[in-house]
């Protein structure tokens, strides 16, 4: 589906078409997966659609569920590469959430073959880490 009129790409977009560099690491016809520049635990990998008509997992389900159950056998698929066989598929769904870029994404979170996730794993991208309150 087309980029939204008036919008921005987003920055998934815009290393999906090479402008800014990335390390995907797989790719279908309909999603690619990303490596997390920032990651949170010792695999941190982001499940998106190539497409950017859906701001977050909600408006997917509504509006493409069969594309959603595609991105959830895909983070199946690369957490089995990355050689998990438990992790964490998160979607972080509005600001006060802790989304940051409105193209909806799954980030797959693990501790790598054999290991388990500490307790900053557990809660990367809460609202509230890091702090004291
Ligand atoms: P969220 O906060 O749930 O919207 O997740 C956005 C994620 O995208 C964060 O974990 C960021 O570290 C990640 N991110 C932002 N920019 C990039 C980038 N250029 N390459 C890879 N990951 C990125």
């Amino acid at each position: 589906m087309a980029e939204r009129a008036g919008t921005e790409p987003s920055v998934f977009t815009r290393i999906l078409r090479g402008e800014i560099p990335g390390e995907i690491v797989l790719q279908t016809d309909d999603v690619f997966v990303l490596k997390d520049i920032a990651p949170k635990a010792p695999v941190h990998l982001l499940v998106i659609p190539k497409t950017d008509a859906y701001r977050d997992v909600t408006e997917l389900a509504a509006g493409d569920p069969r594309l959603l159950a595609h991105l959830v056998e895909v983070a199946e698929t690369v957490a089995a590469q990355a050689g998990l066989d438990s992790f964490r598929l998160i979607f972080n769904t509005g600001l006060a959430a802790g989304q940051t870029v409105f193209h909806v994404h799954a980030h797959v979170l693990g501790a790598g073959a054999g290991g388990t996730l500490d307790e900053a794993s557990m809660t990367a991208g809460m609202p509230g880490e890091g702090r004291d309150t």
